[in-house]
C-alpha cells in the first residue's frame, strides 16, 4: 500500500485581491500534476455566506457548479481547467460553513460544559474540512481567500498555521502571492507593500517558503534579491509572474521560473521533469489561430460584468482550440435590443467584423427577457447559428411558442407568475421550496439523446451526463404541441419527464440546453457542444464572407446575393 503522506501547500495573498491568486493556484496544480502527482485544490472563503449561491454575481462573480451539486467560489472553475482531479462540495468552504457545524455541534451537546471559541474550536473545524477534503491525494494546494490582513481571514491562517506542526514542517509549505506595483511617477516597481505584507504574515507564525510576485511587466532581478533580503526567502524562491497575454500560458510561465522544482524540492518530493506539451499546443494555438478569428455576440444582462461568465468565456475559448480559431466575444446588453431592435444592435454589435453566432446565457429574472426573445428571433430567422444555455434555452422555447407555434402570450412563470400560457413553468419539486440558499435544481443529471439528433451526433455517445442550477423547466403541458411544429426535444431525462435539450430542423446550428455545459469544458478536454458551435459560427463566417464578396464583385446590387447568407 502507499503510505506517501500528503502534502500540503497553503497559499496566502498579499498587498491586493484580484492578483489571481487562484489561477496561480491552479496553474500550481496542473505543473504538480505534470511531475505525476495527484493534486486537488481547495478554496477558504473568509465570508459569512454559507455559499455564494446567494450572491449577486455583481457581488461575486459566477457561481460554479460541481458534480455533486454544490454552489461554489468561480476560482473551483480554474482549478478544474487546470487539474484532472474534479471538484466535490469539499473543495470550497466558507466562514458561514464552518460556523454552522460548529454552531450545529453545540446545540446538539458535543461541547457540553465547555466554552465554544474560536480556538480551538473553529480552527479544528477548518482543519477537519481542510484533511477531509486531502484525502487520497499527493498534495493539498489550499487557497486563503481575501488578504493577508483582513479582520475576517484570522482563523483560516491561525488554522494552517497550526497545521504545519500537525502534519510535519516537510509536508507544509506556504507560498505568498503577492503585488509588486509600478509606480509610474517614479519609474519604478515597489517592493515596499510585499515587505509589509510579509511582516504581517509573519506575525500570524506562517513563514513563507515562496513568494510569487505579481506584476505588470518582468521584474529585474535586483528586485527579487531585495524581495529575498527583506522577507527572509532564500532569493530563487522568489518567483516572478508578470501578467501573462493569456491564462493558459501560467503553467509555463511559472515553470520556467523554476517553480515547480521549487515546490518538489521545499516538500522533499521526489519526481521526474513535468510534460507540459499539452499547454505549449494550446498557447500556440491562441497565439497562432490557424483559422483567425470569430465573433460571438453574447445577449444578457450582466454583460457589463464578465466575471459572471467565467466558465462560459473560457469554455467558447476552448471551442476555439479544438478549431484553430480564436474567439471573440462581443457583449450585447438584451436592454439596448429591446429599445433599438435586435436586427440593428447585433448587426452593428461588432463593428464592421460582423456577428458569425449568438449565444443567450444562463440568468434570473425578467429584466432584458424580452430583448433576448428577440435575438433569438434574429438567430432563427436569419439562420445565425444559436446556442441558448439554460434561460437561453427557456427564452428560445418562448420565441418558438410566441412566433412559431402561435402561442402569441407564451412565457415563464418566472416572468409572469399567473399566465395560462407559461410553456415555461416551475419545476413541480421547486413549488413547496421557500428557501433560496441551495435549493435549485443542482448538479449532475443525465441526459438521453435523441436517434438522429444533432446532440447525438455532436457528442457520439448516447447518453450524457450534464450540470445544473435552475428552477424552472419546459412545461409538459405544451410540449406536444411545440412539437407538432417543429421543435425538437433531442435531449430528455431518462424518464422523458423533462426537456434538457432542444434543436431545430432547418436551421444550421440552433441547440438549447437545460444545464451548463460549460462547466465541464476544459482546455486540454474542449467539450463537444462548444466545439460544434464554434465550428458552426466559423462556417457562418465563411458563408457570410464569401456573399459579401460575391456582392463586392457584382456590379448590380440586385444580383440576389443575401446577407447574411440563407443556408441550411
Ligand atoms: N432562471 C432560470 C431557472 O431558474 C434559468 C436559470 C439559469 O439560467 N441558470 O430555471
Amino acid at each position: 500500500m502507499d503510505s506517501r503522506p500528503t502534502k500540503f501547500i497553503f497559499v496566502t495573498g498579499g498587498v491586493a485581491s484580484s492578483v489571481g491568486k487562484g489561477l496561480t493556484c491552479a496553474a500550481i496544480g496542473a505543473l504538480l500534476e505534470a511531475r505525476g502527482l495527484k493534486v486537488t485544490v481547495l478554496k477558504l472563503d473568509p465570508y459569512i455566506n454559507v455559499d455564494p449561491g446567494t450572491m449577486s454575481p455583481f457581488q461575486h462573480g459566477e457561481v460554479f457548479v460541481t458534480d455533486d451539486g454544490a454552489e461554489t467560489d468561480l476560482d473551483l472553475g480554474h482549478y478544474e481547467r487546470f487539474i484532472e482531479t474534479r471538484m466535490s462540495k469539499l473543495n470550497n468552504f466558507t466562514t458561514g460553513k464552518v460556523y454552522e457545524t460548529v454552531i450545529a455541534n453545540e446545540r446538539r451537546g458535543d461541547y457540553l460544559g465547555g466554552t465554544v471559541q474560536v480556538i480551538p474550536h473553529i480552527t479544528d473545524e477548518i482543519k477537519r474540512r481542510v484533511f477531509q477534503a486531502a484525502k487520497g491525494v499527493d498534495i493539498c494546494i489550499v487557497e486563503i481567500g481575501g488578504t493577508v490582513g483582513d479582520i475576517e481571514s484570522l482563523p483560516f491562517l491561525e488554522a494552517i498555521r497550526q497545521m504545519r506542526a500537525d502534519v510535519g514542517m516537510q509536508n507544509a509549505l506556504y507560498i505568498h502571492v503577492t503585488l509588486v506595483p509600478y509606480i509610474a511617477a517614479a519609474n519604478e516597481y515597489k517592493t515596499k507593500p510585499t515587505q509589509h505584507s510579509v511582516k504581517e504574515l509573519t506575525g500570524f507564525g506562517i513563514i513563507p517558503g515562496i513568494i510569487i510576485c505579481r506584476s505588470e511587466n518582468k521584474l529585474d532581478f535586483k528586485l527579487k534579491k531585495k524581495i529575498s533580503l527583506f522577507c527572509n526567502v532564500s532569493e530563487n524562491c522568489v518567483v516572478n509572474a508578470p501578467d501573462v497575454s493569456t491564462i493558459y500560458e501560467l503553467p509555463l510561465m511559472l515553470h520556467n521560473e523554476n517553480l515547480d522544482q521549487r515546490i518538489v524540492e521545499l516538500l522533499n518530493i521526489w519526481t521526474g521533469a513535468p510534460n507540459l506539451s499539452a499547454w505549449q499546443k494550446i498557447v500556440d494555438t491562441i497565439k497562432n489561430p490557424g483559422n483567425g478569428r470569430i465573433n460571438i455576440a453574447m445577449v444578457g444582462k450582466y454583460v457589463e460584468l464578465t466575471e459572471s461568465y467565467k466558465s462560459l468565456t473560457e469554455a467558447l475559448n476552448h471551442g476555439g482550440f479544438a478549431n484553430d480559431c480564436g474567439v471573440e466575444i462581443t457583449y450585447v446588453d438584451s436592454e439596448s435590443i429591446e429599445q433599438r431592435g435586435a436586427e440593428e444592435v447585433i448587426s452593428t454589435a461588432a463593428g464592421s467584423q460582423g456577428i458569425d453566432a449568438i449565444l443567450v446565457p444562463g440568468g434570473f429574472g425578467e429584466r432584458g427577457s424580452e430583448g433576448k426573445i428577440a435575438a433569438v428571433r434574429y438567430a432563427r430567422e436569419k439562420k445565425i447559428p444559436y446556442f441558448g444555455i439554460c434561460l437561453g434555452l427557456q427564452i428560445a422555447v418562448i420565441e418558438y411558442a410566441r412566433n412559431v407555434a402561435g402561442m402569441k402570450n407564451a412565457t415563464s412563470s418566472e416572468f409572469v407568475s399567473d399566465s395560462d400560457c407559461a410553456v415555461i413553468d416551475i419545476m413541480d419539486d421547486q413549488k413547496g421550496v421557500d428557501k433560496k440558499g441551495a435549493s435549485m435544481r443542482l448538479g449532475a443529471y443525465p441526459c438521453i439523446l435523441k436517434k438522429d439528433s444533432l446532440c447525438r451526433k455532436i457528442y457520439g455517445q448516447d447518453e450524457i451526463s450534464e450540470r445544473h442550477r435552475h428552477r424552472f423547466e419546459v412545461s409538459n403541458r405544451f410540449r406536444t404541441r411545440l412539437e407538432k411544429s417543429g421543435l425538437v426535444f433531442s435531449g430528455t431525462s431518462p424518464n422523458n419527464e423533462l426537456a434538457e435539450i432542444i434543436e431545430l430542423k432547418d436551421h444550421p446550428w440552433f441547440v438549447g440546453v437545460q444545464f451548463h455545459p460549460e462547466f465541464k469544458s476544459t482546455p486540454r478536454n474542449p467539450h463537444p457542444l462548444f466545439k460544434s458551435f464554434v465550428s458552426a459560427a466559423l462556417n457562418y463566417r465563411r458563408l457570410r464572407q464569401s456573399s459579401s464578396g460575391q456582392k463586392e464583385k457584382a456590379q448590380s446590387p440586385d444580383d440576389g446575393s443575401h446577407f447574411p447568407p440563407e443556408v441550411n
